[in-house]
């Protein structure tokens, strides 16, 4: 079988680990842990990186640090992976969901503004919306795929609309907008380190800010807000969300690789490019102007969409269809969804993510590409 995205692990993975262990620093404290923290700061150019458990409570510790509360709106794509919404709903907030664009699958910023001048007023200096009367705190871009919207023109909607921006921007490490890293755009950004992505630290996350006091807050909320050095005297209610040292240890020795990684996943994805051309109704991912994209995930338009991945399943290649549309599940069936041609539901019946490991070899992209070719021509 040719795995979807798996981990590559050939870098100082062991050695790292094997200190933790050696020394007996495994647990939440640790130097691995401060240096994972540096390097993400470092790379992405943020003022604070802090380590967490995983994205999904890196998303749910930023929409709480962004001021995110009970009834509040957050605006978000239609097209996502669950967790973004999730993360909403844990601050007892709902989701706006907002259509997609059907050649970037990225949120629609045209659909955007249009909702924002049309249901939205600001009434001292706060996002109204105004059927429901409900405060829209934060706009949530999410980077799908590590592609990105028009990040000047999305600020310059939250900057005109008062909103302020979470980006989850947890499958953008690697990615940068005219030479800015993802997850650097808004208040606070997220990273994921998910066995899929593109480091893995089995499960982990980060929170980045270029605010001091966001920043200092994230630290504190995530390792239950104990205000004292030696008292348990906890000042508000935390979360025990800290990322543990053996894992950031893992983390330190894949940001080691992660230029290899990126560089990498470019190839695949011009590969693939190249051995699809020509095939009817075949698309990859139109890339924004002036991104630079870290190409985590090869994702492409197929004709006949079910068909073909389920034949490409059974001849041994792990293909995957894209997210069920976040208005199609039951959990969000009646929450407010902008859309004028639904793009979102012909994404999802089009899309079929193909197997692109760092480690995967040119031949068994062509191996997957002649799978690709072979059915069509079957026909
Ligand atoms: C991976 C991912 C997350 C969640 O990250 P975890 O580390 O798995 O909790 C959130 N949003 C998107 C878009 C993701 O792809």
């Amino acid at each position: 079988m040719i795995p979807l995205s798996v981990p590559n692990l050939d870098g100082n993975e062991w050695k790292y680990v094997k200190d933790c262990l050696d020394t007996n620093w495994v647990s939440s404290v640790g130097s691995y842990v401060n240096r994972f923290e540096e390097m993400i700061a470092e790379y992405t150019g943020a003022k604070y990186a802090i380590a967490i458990a995983n994205g999904t409570s890196a998303l749910h510790i930023s929409l709480m640090l962004a001021g995110v509360v009970r009834n509040d709106l957050v605006i978000v794509p239609n097209i996502t992976f669950i967790a973004s919404v999730n993360a909403i709903t844990y601050c007892g907030a709902n989701p706006v969901l907002m259509d997609v664009k059907g050649d970037s699958w990225q949120m629609d910023l045209d659909l955007l503004e249009e909702f924002l001048a049309e249901q939205t007023s600001l009434v001292e200096g706060k996002c109204v919306h105004k059927a429901s009367g409900r405060i829209i705190r934060t706009i949530m871009p999410v980077h799908v795929l590590g592609n990105m919207c028009d990040m000047e023109r999305l600020r310059d909607l939250a900057l005109t609309y008062g909103l302020n921006i979470v980006e989850d921007s947890t499958e953008a490490l690697g990615s940068f907008y005219k030479g800015k890293s993802a997850g650097t755009f808004g208040l606070l950004g997220t990273f994921s380190f998910n066995g899929n992505k593109i480091i893995s630290t089995g499960g982990g996350g980060m929170v980045v800010t270029n605010d001091d006091v966001l920043g200092k807050k994230a630290k504190h909320l995530t390792t239950q807000a104990k205000a004292d050095p030696l008292e348990y005297y906890h000042d508000e209610i935390g979360y025990n969300y800290r990322l543990v040292n053996i894992l950031a240890a893992m983390g330190v020795a894949q940001m080691e690789q992660l230029p290899g990684f990126v560089k990498r996943k470019h190839e695949i994805s011009s590969l693939y490019n190249e051995r699809l051309a020509g095939l009817e109704g075949v698309a990859g991912q139109q890339m924004g102007e002036h991104v630079e994209a870290n190409h985590w995930l090869y994702t492409a338009t197929f004709p006949q969409q079910r068909d073909l991945l389920h034949y490409l399943i059974d001849s041994g290649v792990q293909a995957r269809p894209f997210w069920v549309p976040m208005n199609q599940l039951p959990m969000f069936r009646e929450q407010l969804y902008f859309t004028k041609e639904d793009i979102s539901d012909k994404v999802y019946k089009s899309c079929i993510s193909l197997p692109c490991s760092t480690s995967i070899s040119d031949e068994e992209i062509i191996t997957v590409t002649d799978l690709v070719r072979n059915f069509y021509h079957k026909k």
